[in-house]
């Protein structure tokens, strides 16, 4: 399954159509979760699905299946709040109702004509969408959403099922992966990934623009100017970071048969505590989902790891070495292991990975405490950036 994502350009009355039917979506979404509360409070009586599809039958204005949808997403919405009590988590977040400008979408959730999909397409109520097809749609089309942006651009997204495997050739070798504030990316193999540059340049602009649409005025002229060019910011950003990640997952895929990485809850947490990296902690489970969804495609593993001492344990003899985050080198009194701190740590996840049996420690410079670790793993400090280096 997958689902792809296009610009639309709608002519200005088409424009108009979409905000207005997303408009009348958003009245239906308040209207249905009305009759669903009232009817649980009065009569302790639990709208299904079907009742709500009852409840829109007839509704001229709207094409049925996508006022169908708006049913979905209430019965959906429901579905996550009961899996959250369930789950006992902090925030239940109770089915609400939706502002203005809180709901922006348009779903058919069937397509029927899918062969068309690609060439022509049709969005009832709108009529023929002028598409960018940027890339060739794979698979069979079933589902399909316009979204209007908060730049104010329109997008559709068509979701495919029957997608036809992958041609990545998956590698032989095995990985430890670590997650770092330093390099985006560290493998057990000493190879380090960082987030390419114009990101880094983008997050600063994005500061910049943030700073200045906080110092609008509330309901001003000015104010939506700044969300715009915000929205289109994060846009970029967010085009960026996938297509660097896609690249990446392929890479490692392509080299790496079954990859170790950290359970990155866990992970996140514990890093939390010293430090707070929202856009850091986005990217790295970003990240990993990329990876498992291609390395399933592709036929590759991935296999999560619980990151307990990935970065105070010596990879060399598994001694334990206390290290705060600003040492950047780990440095072992115990077998006298000296590499980069997050190689160790890559390590570690390889060895607990694979299941390798720690070797027991040694006293101090005793060499051969290195036993079960393959000598390329022991690498010296300085490292090519392979990634980095194209930018
Ligand atoms: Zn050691």
């Amino acid at each position: 399954m997958k689902t792809y994502k296009y610009r639309v350009y709608p002519t200005k009355k088409q424009a108009s159509e979409i905000d207005l039917q997303i408009e009348k979506c958003r009245l239906l979404y308040n209207k249905l979760l009305a009759l669903k509360k009232d009817a649980y409070k009065n009569k302790s009586v639990r709208l299904s699905r079907k009742d709500l599809y009852r409840r829109v039958k007839g509704n001229k204005e709207m094409y049925s299946q996508v006022s169908q949808n708006v049913a979905d997403r209430i019965d959906k919405a429901y579905k996550n709040f009961f899996a959250r009590i369930k789950r006992d988590e902090r925030k239940k977040g109770f089915p609400r109702f939706k502002k203005y400008g809180t709901y922006n979408s348009i779903t058919l959730p069937q397509i029927t004509k899918p062969k068309n999909i690609g060439k022509k397409t049709r969005f009832p109520k709108i009529g023929w969408l002028n598409i960018k097809y940027h890339r060739v749609l794979q698979g069979t089309p079933k589902i399909m959403t316009i979204k209007k942006a908060k730049s104010g651009k329109y997008f559709v997204t068509i979701f495919c099922d029957n997608m036809p495997k992958e041609k990545i050739t998956v590698g032989n070798g095995e990985v430890g992966i670590d997650f770092g504030l330093n390099h985006f990316i560290t493998t057990s193999n000493s190879e380090f990934f960082d987030h390419p540059k114009p990101l880094g340049k983008m997050s600063e602009k994005r500061k910049v623009l943030a700073k200045k649409f906080s110092k609008t005025k509330k309901k001003s002229n000015n104010r939506n100017k700044a969300r715009v060019k915000l929205a289109i910011m994060d846009e970029q950003i967010a085009n960026t970071r996938n297509d660097f990640g896609w690249k990446l997952c392929r890479k490692l895929i392509e080299k790496y048969g079954t990859i170790y990485i950290e359970n990155l809850n866990v992970k996140g947490m514990l890093k939390n505590h010293y430090l707070a990296r929202e856009i850091t902690d986005v990217s790295w489970s970003d990240f990993t989902s990329k990876l498992f969804f291609k390395a399933e495609s592709a036929g590759g593993k991935i296999v999560k790891m619980n990151p307990k001492n990935t970065s105070q344990k010596c990879s060399g003899c598994g001694e334990i070495v206390r290290k705060t985050l600003t040492m950047r080198i780990h440095k072992c009194h115990h077998c006298s292991l000296e590499i980069d701190r997050d190689i160790n740590a890559a390590q570690n996840i390889l060895i607990t990975g694979i299941g390798l049996e720690q070797p027991k420690s040694t006293p101090v410079g005793d060499e051969t405490s290195t036993d079960g670790i393959s000598p390329k793993q022991v690498l010296p400090m300085k490292q090519e950036t392979p990634y980095n280096s194209r930018g």
